[in-house]
């Protein structure tokens, strides 16, 4: 018998269950550039309600939410505080400099993930024309599977506040932090102007991203995603899929959690292997290259999908069991353990 394919590369490659397929088929669609999707409608009204917004809105992605929100909040000329290492700045093609003429202020961030409160203080530019115009910071929860403190998240969005600045969440994994923390999507989002979510990675929907705000930034929103090509029309189809994520798949980031947490410590019992404990579903193991060769035969031959780097990242999520993180235990400690391959 061959072994399924354990897929830990992200929880991206989650595929829909057949009870969601199962709402796929079954939803009743409209054309929403018209509004008139009875799916995507009920979709953004529960995004806006369990994420204490006032409105939100449905796109193909979470580049073309984080995009929305950064065009809908600074115009030419305008900057934006955001970290190094943040999926909007490094990840997204810098399509906020290119499609929205903002410049970004990135800043290094702190060993947990966080911004410095002093450093986003000080990277504030005072008005004056020499400078560009400091309007947004812009966080990300979960970071690399690590999860900021609401206290944080407080101090940081009411530095900004105080300072004239608004305050944008990319939130992709930001139920994997609410999850983790035991507390409500509600408080997760707690302190922000903006938050997107991504419906297509731990959640388990093929695709779609949230965009949740008030009212009127919603407004201006929605002029955004029709001129990015998001505006979509039988999308309830999709809509569905996103109704049933939020309604059966968030409890259940505990398991993947839970997998990441058996998962590291099996491997931190190879010796000479270095990683930090998981908070969510995102391991990391530092290699050293001499490694990399026989690691990567060796997942190929297992059948295990996993980028091999000095910086290795496993991902746990809906499609992977208990079962298999045993086995993908046992394939890095027959490679890693037996031989002097993690010697300096
Ligand atoms: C995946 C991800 C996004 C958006 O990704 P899409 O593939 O465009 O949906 C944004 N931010 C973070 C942190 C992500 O992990």
């Amino acid at each position: 018998m061959t072994r399924p394919t354990i897929d830990l590369r992200s929880d991206t490659v989650t595929q829909p269950c057949a009870a969601m397929r199962a709402a796929m088929v079954q939803a009743p669609v409209g054309d929403d550039v018209y509004g008139d999707d009875p799916s995507v409608n009920r979709l953004q009204a529960l995004a806006a309600e369990l994420f204490g917004f006032e409105a939100a809105l449905f796109a193909p992605s979470g580049t073309q939410t984080n995009l929305i929100a950064l065009l809908t909040h600074c115009g030419r000329g305008d900057e934006y505080i955001v970290g190094q290492q943040a999926h909007t700045y490094k990840y997204e093609g810098g399509g906020a400099a290119v499609l929205g003429s903002i410049q970004p202020q990135p800043l290094a961030h702190q060993a947990d993930g966080s911004l410095a409160l002093e450093d986003i203080a000080a990277a504030i530019k005072p008005d004056d024309f020499h400078f560009a115009r400091s309007r947004l910071l812009a966080l990300e929860n979960t970071i690399g599977g690590r999860v900021l403190s609401a206290d944080y998240l407080r101090a940081a969005t009411d530095l900004a506040h105080q300072r004239g600045l608004a305050t944008h969440l990319d939130g992709a994994r930001i139920c994997n932090a609410a999850v983790q923390q035991g507390i409500s999507l509600k408080d997760a989002a707690q302190g922000f102007d903006s938050v997107s979510v991504c419906l297509s990675k731990g959640l388990g929907a093929p695709v779609g991203s949230l965009l949740c705000g008030s009212r009127s930034f919603i407004g201006q929103a929605l002029r955004w995603r029709k001129m990015l090509g998001g505006g979509m029309r039988q999308a309830g189809i999709l809509a569905a899929a996103g109704l049933y994520a939020l309604e059966h798949n968030v409890q259940r980031l505990a398991e993947d959690h839970a997998n990441a947490l058996f998962l590291a410590q099996g491997l931190a019992a190879i010796p000479g292997l270095a990683l930090q404990m998981p908070q969510t579903n995102i391991v990391y193991v530092d290699l050293p290259s001499q490694c990399f060769p026989a690691l990567v035969t060796a997942l190929h031959e297992s059948g295990i999908l996993a980028g091999v780097s000095a910086h290795m990242r496993l991902v746990t999520h809906k499609d992977v069991s208990r079962q298999d993180m045993a086995y993908v235990i046992e394939v890095f400690t027959a490679v890693l353990g037996q031989t002097d391959l993690l010697a300096a």
